[in-house]
């Protein structure tokens, strides 16, 4: 059976990348009815948090990888006694040595050249003890093919990989030796991961068969960079994907993005049916080349996910930000100011125009506020010369109007500008900003149908005072 697995550490957010990676695995395992396998990689104690690794299993669980329909979460940290024995044993066999030399040895010895380690305690035969750090003897000879379904076959010279460490002084085994051991232990025998790990691979690749296994076939994704084809960073760039999904995302939205990363499907669409994707996706077709993170891309693919929700399921999606959450800030209205039957009437005009779900606040905020959001700019562009007279004539036609509907409305600020000469957008102007706060927003004429006739008066009223 197929066993993949994916292994974060628990050190911040949950990254779009780790997503994407994590996503790449799962769609392997389900394509060969394998198993997927949860490892939190745990051992950096300084760094680590619990409710990173909360995080990391919510995050997952909201994009599609569901707990309950994986395997584990197992926790690096457990294994520190396998770890730990698997480097003893390779220092038995005479497939480690103990090194004394400190950092600034190596250096000086290395002087200009970047060759790392010289393998100067080689065969020094030094036993355990203080300040010894264990070294992995790498052959002199030969060389390392590295399967890997993304890449090819990269392959490395072993005489240029050095005696690397696999365990520090008090015996705690590194980052790779204790990822090899687990891999082993949990019988994972793909491993997709980011490219960035591709030069640990062949160490790592060494170490497997040290310890008498048959590697894993490989797949290194190249990375995500941002507009400017820079990596993406957590200072400079967003990336966790909490942030995306507290912005309004859509989980089905954001996944088929993520798998557009480097791929398409077939036909000529890229907004496909996830069940499409988990047919369709090959590992091996990845493109090689960076992939660029296109958030306006994001965003419009995001917009035609919401379009194709039905109102009920637009309805539930739009809760979060209706009444805020742990992480998604209250909306600026009282609750009990909130009217769910008002709510379910407008809420079509805006699924038809919104690109993220956080975008229903500023769009229906006028109906449950007392006094609608004043957005300065938007005041300062539509309050100009003539404003107040468009206003004074406003309230006088809509105050007569017996028909408080949309088309009634529009007739009568048509009739309005007529009178001044004006097109209907320059009359709509101050009245959409005496309205509703802002130059932008749905339809304006079944916005105030809904606000209703007394208190759309009295906001042009205030407007002019
Ligand atoms: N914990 C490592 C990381 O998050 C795992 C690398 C791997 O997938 O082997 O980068």
């Amino acid at each position: 059976t197929v066993r993949v697995r994916f292994a974060p550490s628990p050190t911040g957010m949950f990254h779009i990348g780790g997503a994407r990676t994590a996503l790449q695995n799962w769609i392997y395992a389900r394509q060969h009815d394998g198993v997927f396998v949860l490892r939190i990689e745990d051992t950096d104690a300084a760094r680590n948090k619990p409710e990173w690794t909360d995080g990391i299993i919510s995050a997952l669980d909201w994009i599609g990888i569901e707990r309950g329909t994986y395997e584990g979460p197992y926790f690096q940290s457990s294994y520190a006694a396998d770890h730990t024995a698997a480097a003893t044993r390779l220092y038995g066999e005479g497939k480690a040595y103990y090194c004394d030399c400190t950092r600034d040895d190596v250096v000086a010895r290395s002087a200009n050249k970047h060759t790392g380690y010289d393998g100067f305690c080689r065969d020094r035969a030094l036993g355990p003890g203080e300040g010894r750090a264990l070294r992995f003897r790498t052959p002199d000879e030969g060389e390392t093919v590295v399967e890997d379904l993304v890449r090819g076959k990269p392959t490395f010279e072993n005489k240029l990989l050095e005696d690397f460490v696999i365990a520090r002084s008090d015996g705690s085994a590194v980052f790779l030796l204790a990822n090899v051991v687990d891999d082993m232990s949990m019988g994972i025998n793909h491993v997709f991961r980011a490219e960035e790990h591709l030069p640990n691979t062949p160490k790592q690749q060494l170490l497997w068969e040290a310890l008498g296994a048959t590697p894993p076939v490989w797949g290194h994704v190249p990375v995500i960079v941002n507009e400017k084809r820079q990596k993406l960073s957590k200072r400079r760039d967003k990336v966790s994907l909490e942030s995306y999904r507290d912005e309004g995302y859509l989980a089905a939205a954001m996944r088929n993005y993520l798998m557009l990363l480097g791929w398409s499907p077939t036909g000529d669409r890229e907004i496909v049916p996830w069940s499409v994707v988990e047919e369709e996706y090959r590992i091996s077709d990845v493109s090689h080349a960076p992939a660029f993170f296109d958030v306006k891309k994001l965003r419009a693919f995001n917009g035609e996910y919401i379009r194709a929700l039905s109102p009920s399921e637009f309805t539930q999606v739009c809760a979060p930000w209706l009444s805020g959450t742990d992480t998604i800030p209250a909306p600026p209205w009282d609750p009990a100011k909130f009217d769910i039957e008002l709510f379910l009437t407008i809420a079509p005009l805006a699924q038809t125009r919104i690109a993220v779900l956080s975008e229903i606040v500023e769009n229906v905020d006028f109906l449950f506020l007392d006094e609608p959001v004043r957005d300065e700019a938007s005041w300062a562009k539509a309050m100009k010369e003539g404003a107040a007279e468009i206003l004074d004539d406003t309230a006088a036609a809509f105050g007569a109007l017996a028909d408080w509907s949309a088309d009634a409305l529009k007739a009568a600020l048509e009739q309005v500008g007529e009178a001044r000469g004006l097109k209907l957008g320059k009359t709509q102007a101050p009245v959409r900003v005496a309205v509703t706060g802002r130059t932008i927003g749905l339809p304006l004429f079944e916005s105030i149908e809904l606000l209703g006739r007394e208190r759309t008066l009295a906001r042009i009223s205030a407007a002019r005072a």
